[in-house]
């Protein structure tokens, strides 16, 4: 059995996959316990990296003197 590659899954994430991929990597991970691990750590990242995002942007437009 081939596993998916690391792009293969944030492409999958992503939903960037075409159909068929798509499809083929779900049927990958519903009977490979090692890629939905892998594809488990991925979102968490994916969804740190939202919230990071999210407070930056907080951080950005926090109060600020209008001078220059
Ligand atoms: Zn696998």
């Amino acid at each position: 059995m081939t596993h998916l590659t690391e792009e293969t899954l944030n492409l999958f994430l992503d939903q960037a996959l075409a159909e068929p991929e798509a499809l083929a990597a779900q049927a990958h991970l519903a009977a490979c316990p090692a890629c939905s691990a892998s594809l488990a750590d991925l979102s968490l990242v994916f969804s740190r990296l939202e919230t990071l995002g999210d407070s930056q942007i907080d951080l950005d437009l926090g109060p600020r003197p209008c001078s220059g």
